[in-house]
């Protein structure tokens, strides 16, 4: 489904951290958050040991505890609804656009209008948009919506490390954003995560957080508040700096695969090609995933494909019609109408920075004949 964009720079980064017998907490934690913010423009990136310890940390620092609702959607990674739950929250997950899958910031005021009027009003905390895909969703409108209700923002920006929304950096916009780098993400240090924001304060307790909750932003031997080990070990975060030395490279490999699968199936009318919205002045490609007619021809596809050996992926299933998040909703989870859409039709295809124009077109030729043995 995907593979990893790695070459001499990271071979010789891991290794060095292997000769210099300093495996965690050392030299290369910290010139991949300097890469890191330098590169997003934010004043402080804490590393993290994957995308859902930093949503974890992200939401605690937006004050989200037991009982308290969290504004999101239902069109992501499970990762995203797991990092509210863990702090005894819940999601109110709000519907998509249906061009870019992500949160809609018309339903967001609707929805928050309504439940300001509850009475549950007072546990509203923090609103969490996605940026699917590596689609950047309007941060500017949802950031305006959650001020007027005094909500923090957490962007979840695992899947978008370079986007570019009106040519801004997705990331830079909200109170906090978090990202990921799995093996499959743009940018990988194996396991890991980040967080980024401009706010001090939370950025203190982000380290301190990440390591066993000592005092002094982690560098205490007392501890002072309940932390984990969320810590980014050495060889992952040498890899993640040599990567971000190759970043304009790692985004523009992507950009060219997913040229190369638009190329290819320009010309099939009875599937959606992903598209790039209006305000999206950089898409940074994470995944290419394509929309069939229907659940029915989507299955079938993707049956197809295997038959021949070439893996997808339904991309997403929802995380509200997931067996543990429908039972958090009593077995009545709440029909969200886009987001159903999209799961039903949904599928990701092979796709990363090395694939082959001859790959990428073994599995257009597949496509095309999964087209055709549907009609
Ligand atoms: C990848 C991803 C995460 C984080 O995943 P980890 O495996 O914990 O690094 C969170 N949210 C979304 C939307 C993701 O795609």
């Amino acid at each position: 489904m995907s593979a990893p964009d790695t070459g001499p720079a990271e071979a010789e980064a891991v290794g060095r951290v292997l000769r210099s017998g300093r495996f965690s907490q050392g030299p290369f934690l910290e010139e991949f958050e300097r890469r890191l913010r330098e590169y997003l423009g934010t004043s402080t990136a804490t590393a993290v040991s994957s995308g859902t310890a930093g949503l974890h940390l992200a939401l605690r620092a937006a004050g989200v505890g037991p009982g308290d609702l969290v504004l999101t959607s239902s069109f992501s990674f499970v990762a995203t609804a797991n990092a509210i739950v863990y702090l005894g929250a819940r999601p109110i997950f709000v519907d998509v656009e249906r061009e870019t899958g992500n949160l809609s910031p018309v339903l967001l005021e609707e929805r928050l209008k309504r439940e300001a009027n509850g009475p549950s009003s007072a546990r509203l905390k923090a609103v969490l948009p996605v940026h699917v895909f590596g689609q950047p969703a309007d941060i500017e409108a949802i950031n305006r919506i959650a001020r007027q209700f005094g909500l923090s923002v957490v962007e979840d920006a695992c899947e978008a490390l370079g986007s570019e929304s009106r040519d801004v950096k997705v990331g830079t916009l909200g109170d906090a954003a978090v990202f990921g780098f799995y093996p499959n993400k743009q940018l990988t240090t194996g396991e890991g995560g980040a967080v980024a924001t401009r706010r001090e304060d939370w950025a203190e307790n982000f380290r301190c957080w990440r390591n066993q909750g000592r005092g002094r932003g982690g560098r205490d031997a007392t501890h002072v508040q309940l932390g984990y080990n969320y810590r980014l070990d050495e060889f992952s975060a040498a890899l993640g700096a040599a990567q971000m030395g190759r970043i304009e490279e790692l985004l523009a490999n992507r950009e060219r695969t997913a040229a190369l699968y638009r190329r290819e199936l320009a010309d099939l009318e009875e599937i959606e090609l992903p598209s790039v919205a209006a305000g999206t002045t950089r898409m940074s490609w994470f995944v290419y995933v394509i929309r069939a007619r229907s659940r029915k021809a989507r299955d079938f596809i993707g049956e197809f494909l295997a038959g021949r050996g070439i893996p997808t992926r339904v991309y997403f299933e929802p995380i509200h019609l997931q067996p543990f998040y429908r039972e958090l909703a009593q077995g009545r989870p709440q029909p969200l109408r886009e987001t159903e859409r999209l799961g039903a039709r949904s599928l990701a295809l092979p796709f990363s920075g090395v694939m082959s124009e001859r790959q990428v077109q073994t599995v257009a030729e597949a496509l095309r004949g999964a087209l055709a043995a549907f009609r």
